[in-house]
């Protein structure tokens, strides 16, 4: 068989084939930093400390003398920098990694059903595994500390994405939300599954990985899009959720035409309408990637208590719509941001929120900058039922943790440090992340990880599989791998 020869390949699977040996934990000690601590009071900390011990905050203020840790091993000086809670990407779908580069220039159901899925029927375990690190450390790199990810992988030959994601933030040390997403009718035909498949292989999903390491893996089911899955599978999907205890994750609206297809097969008018009268709205459900929300919607949304979370870049990207942020906001709906796939910078999406609101508001006012900063922290972390342990920086709080580089020509001179990070800040000047107390990124780098062999390693498979997937006339590829070697 053709294979391409790469160090993955070479690795029994499950060790962990690019990192090192060395350790991460240890207490650590931020100081001279601002700190953005997005807190109840939402306080900005000039000269500030902040203090980790094992995978808790012990510390947080303007007393270095007061951060009691006397067994640290990390000191890091965050002079010129700010200290502040690691991003949580609210949306993203990391096994679409290989093919991400591959003609954007289409609409979107083209692109998944004719360019995504046909490179992932070629993908094998190792492949997602390959995928989902590389999106994974492209979100840590940029400062997010938290992913929700929406698995929608194709099963050719009995092979999927659930388990290699897994297996690759347990790894990697990244807090997830896994959301197990599923078909069961009208879709891309080898992403299709009957329906008691589907309930066994989400059962099995959540009694393996839900609430594991130290608590920072979790686990969500949904169905992909509303006219993939058909009534029965609706139910089942209450059903699954109430018995195993889980939160739901669903995409909608993401264009024009979603209600016109959800009458098409559902004959209910209104995607949202079709989530509401199977009783799949509420408190414990996100729903992702909305562009399209009438004032209907809206009410359903705030009324239900369900999370919204908006992906502004990809929408700006794709043009199929701009959400009414302040609207949504303003009828009381939990709004939160992630990436969809797009830059995997959540940054880049705080920006691109404010963008959107102003345009579709026709006013400067229209979303404050640190409300747009709350949808990328605290607000995301209390929709993803995780906002008493992560979002903020305060004391006992779970210890994630970025430093961000301000000492760069395009911030100076900062002179508000808000709208620095808020107007200004790209991802590549994130410089050390800390998830659970770990020190994951150290000057920018993933601390002893290959970074090198992994970007070599993607390239050479995700140019293999889109071969084999016959897109070559759509490639243009940055290196000709040797697939034979
Ligand atoms: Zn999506």
């Amino acid at each position: 068989m053709e294979r391409s020869s790469t160090r993955i390949e070479k690795e029994k699977a499950g060790s962990l084939s690019y990192f090192g040996k060395e350790t991460f934990m240890g207490s650590i000690i931020i100081k001279n930093g601002v700190v953005l601590t997005m807190d109840k009071k939402r306080a900005v900390i000039p000269d500030g400390v902040v203090e980790i011990e094992k995978d808790r905050i012990t510390y947080v203020g303007s007393d270095f003398g007061k951060a009691t840790s006397g067994i640290s091993t990390t000191m890091i000086d965050a002079k010129g920098k700010v200290v502040m809670p690691g991003l949580i990407n609210g949306h993203t779908h990391l096994c679409m990694t290989f093919a991400r580069t591959v003609c954007f220039e289409v609409n979107l159901m083209d692109w998944i059903n004719k360019i995504q899925y046909p490179l992932m029927d070629e993908m094998g375990e190792e492949d997602y595994y390959l995928a989902a690190m590389v999106g994974c450390i492209n979100n840590l790199k940029n400062g997010t500390t938290t992913i929700e990810d929406f698995i929608c992988s194709s099963h050719k030959g009995g092979v999927d994405a659930d388990r290699p994601t897994a297996r690759a933030v347990k790894e990697i040390g990244v807090r997830s939300v896994l959301a197990r997403s599923y078909a069961d009718q009208n879709y891309y035909e080898n992403a299709i599954e009957k329906k008691e498949m589907i309930a066994a292989r989400c059962r099995e999903f959540v009694q393996e990985f839900h609430n594991t390491e130290n608590g920072r893996l979790k686990v969500r089911i949904g169905p992909v899009v509303p006219w993939a899955c058909s009534g029965e599978m609706f139910q089942e999907t209450v059903r699954l959720s109430e018995k195993l205890g889980i939160g739901l994750h669903m995409h909608a609206n993401e264009g024009p035409n979603w209600d016109v297809l959800v009458e098409k097969f559902h004959g209910v008018p209104r995607n949202i309408g079709l989530y509401r009268k199977y009783s799949c709205l509420g408190p414990g459900t996100t729903i992702a990637a909305m562009r399209v929300i009438s004032d209907q919607d809206i009410m359903d949304l705030a009324e239900t208590g369900t999370g919204l979370i908006l992906d502004p870049a990809a929408a700006l990207n794709r043009g199929t719509g701009l959400p009414p942020i302040p609207k949504v906001l303003a009828a009381g709906i939990r709004v939160g941001l992630g990436t969809n796939t797009v830059g995997e910078d959540m940054f880049e999406n705080i920006k691109a929120a404010g963008w959107i609101a102003r345009t579709v508001d026709g006013s400067p006012e229209a979303l404050p900058l640190n409300v747009a900063l709350e949808m990328a922290t605290i607000r995301n972390a209390e929709i993803l039922g995780i906002g008493d342990q992560v979002g903020s920086l305060e004391v006992g709080k779970k210890a994630d943790v970025i430093v961000v580089n301000l000492n760069k020509f395009h911030y100076s001179p900062c002179l508000n440090v808000l709208s620095g990070v808020g107007l200004f800040g790209p991802g590549r000047d994130v410089e050390e992340v800390i998830i659970d107390g770990r020190l994951i990124v150290k000057q920018g780098r993933v601390v002893d990880l290959d970074e090198d062999a992994i970007i070599q390693d993607a390239n050479a498979r995700a140019l293999f599989c889109a071969k084999k997937a016959h897109l070559e006339n759509r490639l243009s590829p940055l290196y000709s791998a040797k697939l034979n070697g």
